[in-house]
């Protein structure tokens, strides 16, 4: 259980260099691997399900994008929300940027977050405090996204 004994350093640097690149999908949690971006779960998510799409290049310029980048983000933000929507029936999402570390970023690699919210999930503390017993619910929920995503087309 990496989360518990303490990750791995990123072999680029960058751990969604990393999840973009050809390491292990499945022990980087990637669901999906498009031709410009790459879509993992966060191994500390907010709530079940939470992913991040971001762009197989490394920048963190939201404006650098090209018009393709761009369109190539957000439909895979759309297939996101629809394999999520798929596995695991949330009453709704918040997506969204955080750009630059004063507002959060944890990586100097753009990244939209997906965040599934259920009827009275309102504090995301409680999903915090029980981040230890996730592990195995990251690779199950991993592998149910990855099926879902091969589903569609992408
Ligand atoms: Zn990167």
């Amino acid at each position: 259980m990496s989360y518990v004994t303490g990750d791995e350093p990123a072999a680029s640097g960058c751990f969604l260099c990393d999840a973009a690149g050809e390491a292990d999908p499945e022990r980087l949690l990637v669901v999906e691997r498009a031709e410009r971006t790459v879509t993992l779960l966060n191994r500390f998510p907010y709530s079940s399900g939470h992913v991040m799409v971001a762009p197989r290049r490394h920048s963190d310029d939201l404006a650098g994008l090209s018009a393709e980048e761009g369109v190539a983000l957000l439909a895979a933000t759309a297939r996101a929300i629809s394999a999520i929507s798929e596995v695991m029936q949330p009453g709704g999402f918040n997506v969204g940027f955080n750009l630059g570390r004063a507002a959060g970023a944890s990586v100097d690699h753009l990244h939209l977050h997906v965040v599934p919210r259920w009827g009275g999930d309102t504090n995301f503390m409680p999903v915090l405090a029980d981040v230890k017993v996730l592990p195995e619910h990251l690779e199950v929920t991993a592998r149910r996204l990855r099926e879902a995503l091969a589903g569609q087309a992408g």
